[in-house]
């Protein structure tokens, strides 16, 4: 399989090409020349498959002729090594519990394939490869355990100064040995162009090996879509399956539609984001304004200029108008939303939502009270993602609901380590030293 760019100016690349460049010359993202359908039969049995075997059938329908079997195979089994619970909370309503990989995000799945399927595909070689990542809470520390102590590779992580939590910058900010933190004076729309700068700069890319781990980089994108099947595996009921995702940068939702094109049954996938709406916007209107970000609650989801949405528009080259009217539905919540929901699903469901989920609750619930009329609420099968662990945000979190919350064990570890970081400005060059 050949993978090309959005801004289709670059030369098709084979997989590790794409892989370990990140981005094309061209400043596109990169996508698959084909998305293979999976075969019906694979439908038929979904639901007596385990996590891993579905991981295993679907990368293989994607990179059969890229990898051997048996190498899929090992990077599957070792990087989806936790589950993805699909947990009941009302009637026809499914929280898909993303939370369960060592830093309580979703992000883990695709950083943990990702830097198995890097460090194969470095194994014959003797270069050192430099991982930049810019961050808003969440990425920086998926990647940078994905790839703690992974031989050939130093990741460096940017994230905004005082826009990450306590715990998240713990997180980013503890691990030592090949990872390596920089506070940036500014947003995460700033650190995302500074990475893309990087990138693009001339001495830097003849000195250094460097790529990217952001969800532009196709390797996180496929395993993203493991969890979609597997959550329809999960469903006694299959009909009519609606998913809501909470989302940022939109790579967790294109992974939605590329499981959608593979074949998934989902009738409608719901983008869920807080007042960083550009995609809601879009939606409605068929504008794309990307605006500046504005800080929330769901920071994770403070995007203001989602990257992934040139490939959203990608899969629907050929109906543009398929995306907006029938696929995908959009609406956005603000922070006095989220706190209500967190609160009401506490008291009425006995379950704990984080601040992204919450997104993603009131998504589907939106979703359901306009449908009202049109068809009977039970046709409806909900599924919406929680991507963290609520005790991520436990600020948040127990002030809304006025009670302690537990925090895991590996949180509490991670939390009485020092701080290792290096202040920098938003300014490139700045950043150029010090990587040189
Ligand atoms: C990154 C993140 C999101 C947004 O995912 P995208 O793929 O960027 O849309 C949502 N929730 C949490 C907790 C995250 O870390």
């Amino acid at each position: 399989m050949q993978y090309y760019s959005t801004n289709h100016q670059a030369s098709h690349v084979p997989l590790k090409e794409a892989v370990l460049k990140g981005l094309p010359a061209d400043n596109g993202l990169f996508m698959p020349e084909t998305i293979p359908q999976l075969s019906a039969g694979f439908f038929d049995k979904i639901s007596s498959f385990s996590f891993q075997e579905i991981a295993f059938e679907v990368s293989k329908t994607l990179l059969q002729d890229d990898l051997p079997e048996n190498v899929l195979q090992n990077i599957v089994e070792d990087a989806i090594n936790f589950d993805a619970p699909l947990v009941q909370i009302e009637e026809n309503t499914f929280c898909l519990e993303l939370f369960h990989g060592p830093t309580l995000a979703f992000k883990d799945f695709g950083a943990r394939f990702m830097s198995r399927l890097m460090e194969h595909l470095l194994q014959d070689s003797k270069v050192e490869l430099t991982i930049l990542v810019a961050t808003s809470g969440d990425t920086g520390s998926a990647v940078a355990n994905g790839f703690l102590s992974v031989e050939g590779i130093n990741v460096i992580i940017l994230y905004p100064s005082r826009k990450v939590s306590e715990i998240q910058e713990k997180q980013l900010t503890t691990l030592g040995n090949n990872i390596t933190s920089l506070e940036i004076e500014g947003t995460f729309d700033d650190c995302q162009q500074l990475v893309k700068q990087a990138f693009l700069d001339k001495e830097l890319k003849e000195k250094l090996m460097l790529t990217s781990a952001n969800s532009i980089n196709i390797a996180r994108l496929i395993p993203q879509s493991f969890y979609y099947f597997y959550a329809y595996a999960q469903l006694s009921k299959k009909n009519n399956v609606c998913v809501s995702v909470p989302s940022g940068n939109f790579g967790n939702l294109t992974a939605g539609l590329i499981a959608k094109k593979m074949g998934l049954p989902v009738s409608k996938f719901i983008a869920s984001t807080n007042v960083n709406d550009i995609v809601p916007k879009y939606l409605e209107t068929g504008l794309f304004e990307p605006k500046p970000s504005q800080k929330t609650l769901s920071n994770a989801m403070d995007v203001g200029n989602p990257s992934n949405f040139a490939r959203m528009l990608e899969l629907y080259k050929n109906d543009p108008g398929k995306l907006g009217q029938n696929d995908v539905i959009g609406f956005s919540f603000d922070d006095e939303q989220t706190k209500a929901t967190i609160k009401s699903v506490y008291e009425k469901f006995n379950y704990l939502l984080d601040p992204h989920g919450a997104i993603g609750y009131l998504g589907l619930s939106e979703f359901r009270r306009q449908e009202t009329g049109v068809r009977s609420l039970n046709e409806i099968t909900g599924i919406f993602m929680e991507t963290a662990h609520p005790a991520k945000f436990k600020d948040v979190v127990e002030e809304v609901i006025g009670e302690k919350i537990e925090i895991p064990e590996r949180l509490q570890v991670c939390l009485q380590k020092e701080k290792q970081s290096t202040l920098l400005s938003n300014d490139f060059d700045e950043l150029k030293d010090f990587l040189l």
